[in-house]
């Protein structure tokens, strides 16, 4: 049977400063459990779908105008990026936004603000974390800022899974990286996906990668998607090949 719809994103349309139509009706959906992937080039508007869904546009004097976003049936477009936060919903933003005069550790349990946590459950969510990042247990003293680009991805992804998320919403999780890295983090995706049934959108502009491990993907293009489909038929796709993948 069909999994239940996690999210759905109904024809939005954002707005930036009152005048820039960035996203020109925007319909997607991530079924419970599944791992989806937002891509396109630069500026294609993956970064403000997923602002519009986490609430955070207002703060880059964005806002959506047209169109709903609903989350396991409920409207979602009044609540504040908190709320979201406490119903499951967790943003990992790109370009990692660690605290870099933290330890690994300190940026972790930052993830956990909203849950009050007790000593011995925080521990419990740090061990969580840990069996799925052993190199964040090695880190967990040093400064996030002295930490490598890789580790700090990981500790970004750790802070999410502290506040025990339902569906992640993970920005251009490879950008800067080797791609080594990227593979053991989009291993780390999947046993989340696969072990926690945490859903993921994931906006990549890697699209081999995001291919690989996606179950589902959307292609946005100047702020619509222009084409979407199950990930291994758009990784055979001639056009995608061509434009997508550098091969044809
Ligand atoms: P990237 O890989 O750079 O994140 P993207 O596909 O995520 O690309 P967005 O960041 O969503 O794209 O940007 C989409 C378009 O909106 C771009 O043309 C960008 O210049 C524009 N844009 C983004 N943020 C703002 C803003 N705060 N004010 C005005 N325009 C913006």
């Amino acid at each position: 049977s069909e999994p239940a719809v996690l999210l759905n994103v109904n024809g939005i349309e954002v707005i930036y400063n009152h005048v820039i139509l960035v996203l020109k009706g925007v319909s997607l959906t991530v079924p419970e459990g599944r791992i989806v992937a937002l891509l396109g080039a630069n500026g294609a508007g993956k970064t403000t779908t997923l602002r519009a869904i986490s609430n955070l546009l207002r703060g880059e004097r964005g806002e959506v105008t047209k169109g709903g976003i609903e989350y396991r049936g409920e409207r979602i477009e009044s609540l504040s990026p908190a709320d979201l936060v406490q119903r499951g919903v967790v943003q990992v933003m790109e370009g990692r936004h660690c605290f870099a005069h933290l330890s690994i550790e300190e940026n972790l349990l930052t993830g956990a603000y909203t849950r009050r946590l007790g000593r011995a459950d925080l521990d419990a969510a740090l061990e969580r974390v840990y069996r799925y990042f052993p190199r964040l247990k090695q880190r967990r003293k040093s400064q996030a800022g002295y930490t490598s680009g890789g580790e700090q991805q990981m500790a970004a992804i750790g802070r999410a899974l502290m506040a025990d998320p339902r569906m992640i919403l993970l920005d251009e999780p490879s950008m800067g990286l080797a791609p080594q890295i990227v593979e053991e983090i989009f291993e780390i995706v999947r046993d989340l996906n696969q072990r926690e049934g945490v859903s993921f959108l994931l906006a990549e502009q890697n699209t081999n990668v995001a291919l690989r491990y996606a179950d589902y993907g959307y292609i946005l293009e100047n702020g619509r998607v222009m084409m979407d489909g199950a990930a291994r038929a758009l990784a055979e796709n001639e056009d995608v090949k061509e434009f997508y993948l550098g091969v044809s």
